[in-house]
């Protein structure tokens, strides 16, 4: 993967400079260290933090709404130029097929576009009340925001999370996954030549015990904003009530798509496979779980099975179905629960290209049938290419078994029964669900998050300026 700027550089207070220790970058395709990225510890978080700080007493923090606006949209528009370069970044880092890749440029330039024209639109309300008296809100920006994000799209997480805070008018700290850092550190360039104000944004690559645990706690952080595991979701969670901060955690989930007999399966079937495959199957919001009526369960296990045994998983640049798991640890991970499918029937399995090198960390893709509701594979977020298919006689129990995990992320619903799809988007415990559609978390348009151990808070959409900002109430008597 060829970067055009050193990754061993962290960007603290609009400059950038070397950490004392490296880590190194892996290509998951080939296995190879492809780069060494910066090794930020406590002290480059501290000094970030200080440099966000002084970035809302100078310049970033007088500037007008409207001028924000622009420099996100400046910003967009450089993303965008550069689109094909931070694709192939990513894809050399994440693993990810280069179509892929090109998506989550696209989508982080769509961000900031959107931002961007956001940024001069949140406005407050006057608030009837005694007589003699005028009240009104105000938006104001948290102050310093911490972002901690993970290694499966992190160009997407950043788009969302990081633009909606500037937006706003905060300064960020942004601690990328040390897993795959290189997009954070290009966008972070690029936010430099777009002429973003010294300090507004701050990016530390670490790893997640020392740069992340010291964002989460530091004093002076006044948002965090966490996309990964339940269990790290929860230490930051902690570390964030122990300064009685705002803390928005997007943890993950087991998303269900409910496929009645009545539905045009024609419609339903390129929405079946692909949202659970996609990027490996390591997306948060991964169509993990299908649940199928029995009058057409034999013919959508059949059709899903057709589209796996055309599965290929390859090298990212060569841009096949999917690409490797983010790492050898990973992939560990996937084959311990792989364990657990011993004795249930495979309906089909795709394969790992025959050029693939030995050393990526490929996994081929997998459907499991008949799968039992309360299977731990039916339970837990695998995080690699395998759907599980369950069947189901009656809308109730598609129901109870659609909500029967700790997670709701995203749901969809597959039926012609305009009743039915209006009662199963109340019954769904899920963030978003889709009728007779599936999106991974949707659009940049769309809120984001979760309920149950998939978090809380909202990202993405108009609805993310609300959480990245808090509210003041001005009452004034004036007779
Ligand atoms: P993780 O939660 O450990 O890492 C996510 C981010 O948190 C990274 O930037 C990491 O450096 C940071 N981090 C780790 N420990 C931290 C700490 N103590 N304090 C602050 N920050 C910390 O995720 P992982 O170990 O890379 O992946 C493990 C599992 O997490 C996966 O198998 C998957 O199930 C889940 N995951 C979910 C998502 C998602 O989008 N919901 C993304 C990545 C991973």
């Amino acid at each position: 993967m060829a970067v055009w700027f050193d990754p061993a550089e962290i960007l603290v207070g609009g400059a950038w400079r070397r950490t004392a220790a490296t880590l190194p970058a892996e290509d998951p395709s080939t296995g190879r260290v492809a780069a060494a990225i910066a090794r930020g510890g406590p002290a480059d978080i501290d000094t970030a933090v200080a440099a966000a700080g002084a970035a809302l007493e100078g310049p970033w923090g007088r500037m007008a709404p409207s001028e924000r606006g622009r420099l996100l949209a400046r910003l967009g528009r450089l993303v965008e130029e550069r689109a094909e370069t931070l694709a192939r970044i990513e894809a050399g880092d994440v693993g990810k097929p280069l179509t892929q890749a090109r998506a989550d440029a696209w989508a982080l330039a769509r961000y900031l576009e959107f931002y961007g024209g956001a940024a001069d639109k949140v406005t407050g309300e006057t608030i009837p009340y005694l007589h003699g008296y005028t009240v009104f809100t105000l938006r104001e920006p948290h102050g310093v925001t911490g972002h901690i994000v993970p290694w499966n799209y992190p160009m997407q997480i950043i788009g969302r999370s990081v633009g909606a805070a500037l937006a706003m008018g905060n300064a960020c700290v942004l601690k990328p996954a040390e897993q795959a850092s290189l997009s954070a550190l290009a966008f972070a360039r690029l936010a430099c030549e777009a002429g973003l104000p010294a300090g507004a944004l701050n990016v530390v690559p670490g790893l997640g015990a020392e740069a992340g645990a010291a964002l989460a706690g530091h004093p002076a952080v006044r948002h965090l904003s966490f996309t990964g595991s339940v269990a790290t979701g929860r230490s930051v969670q902690a570390a964030a009530a122990a300064n009685v901060v705002p803390v928005t955690l997007e943890l993950g989930g087991k998303s269900p798509q409910l496929v009645f007999a009545d539905a045009d399966l024609d419609a339903a079937m390129p929405f079946l496979v692909a949202p659970g495959i996609q990027n490996a199957g390591q997306t948060c919001s991964a169509a993990s779980r299908i649940l199928v009526e029995r009058a057409v369960y034999p013919e959508v296990v059949a059709r899903m099975a057709a589209v796996y045994a055309g599965l290929v998983a390859g090298p990212a640049l060569d841009d096949r179905d999917l690409g490797p798991l983010i790492s050898a640890a990973q992939k560990a991970r996937v084959g311990r629960h792989l364990e657990a499918a011993q004795g249930l029937p495979v309906a089909a399995r795709g394969r790992i290209a025959a050029d693939a090198p030995a050393a990526g960390h490929y996994v081929a893709p997998l459907l499991l049938a008949d799968v039992p509701p309360g299977h731990v594979l039916a339970q837990e977020e695998i995080f690699g290419p395998v759907q599980v298919v369950i069947p189901f006689a009656t809308e109730a129990e598609a129901v109870a078994v659609a909500n029967g995990t700790p997670y709701g992320l995203v749901a969809s619903v597959w039926t012609r029964d305009g009743a039915r799809q209006l009662r199963l988007a109340r019954a769904l415990r899920a963030g978003q669900v889709f009728l007779n559609t599936y999106g991974a978390g949707g659009g940049v348009e769309l809120p984001f998050g979760g309920v149950g151990q998939s978090g809380h808070g909202r990202e993405k959409g108009f609805e993310a300026l609300f959480g990245f900002s808090t509210l003041k109430t001005v009452a004034a008597r004036h007779g």
